[in-house]
């Protein structure tokens, strides 16, 4: 399920999906006649021949449509399936980690750190995301995910796509900075450096 970034022209908007053009098309095209609007008849009668603009706005209808928990958030709107990753902290969990964290680093250099939520606070059963020690969001024990206003565009794109595959993330992490996402601890021997992550982090988080 490769991610596809649509950018709107002379804007900072974009819509990073992983829908097909067929599955974008089928979201819009499928809703009941009285919930389309003409911009949206007009862009399912152009398809597939969508001006850069048009493509734009395919795309965010058709998230927005697949993904309607998304659509209030500010900032560019993402499809959030964040299952994976509430994968890896479960698995941490059930192999004993009591406050398991996974460090990444975007390609800005943001500083990202994930972490569940403690079982007294507010929200039992979420991963909170910081990046930079600013909150950025939470991932709820469904697997979706809600930025905060304060996840930057490229941060926000980052995290989706650490979603979508967190053992490359992961490895990514092991191989700019030398250590362990898992643990923080300094890759020493030759098995771990070869794979960028502790073998025993690596399968404690089930990776
Ligand atoms: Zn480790």
């Amino acid at each position: 399920m490769p991610l596809h970034t649509f950018h709107r022209p002379n804007s900072t908007d974009k819509v990073v999906t992983p829908l097909s053009p067929t599955e974008a098309y089928q979201a819009i095209a499928d809703q009941p006649d009285a919930k389309k609007n003409d911009f949206q008849r007009s862009l399912c009668r152009a398809y597939p021949n969508l001006s850069v603009s048009q493509k734009y706005w395919f795309y965010k209808i058709a998230n927005d449509i697949v993904n309607p928990q998304t659509k209030a958030i500010s900032g560019i709107k993402v499809n959030s399936s964040f299952a994976k990753v509430k994968e890896v902290f479960d698995n941490a969990i059930r192999n004993g980690l009591k406050s398991p964290k996974l460090r990444l680093e975007s390609p800005q250099g943001a500083k990202v750190v994930l972490s569940p939520a403690k079982a007294t606070s507010t929200n039992p059963g979420f991963i909170y995301i910081k990046a930079n020690d600013l909150y950025c969001g939470k991932i709820s024990p469904d697997g979706i995910f809600s930025p905060s206003r304060d996840c930057n565009d490229e941060t926000q794109t980052y995290l989706m796509e650490f979603a979508h595959d967190p053992l490359k993330a992961a490895k990514e992490y092991g191989r700019k900075t030398g250590n362990c996402c898992c643990c923080g601890r300094e890759l020493t021997d030759p098995v771990s450096i070869a794979n960028f992550i502790g073998p025993i982090c690596a399968e404690k988080f089930g990776f």
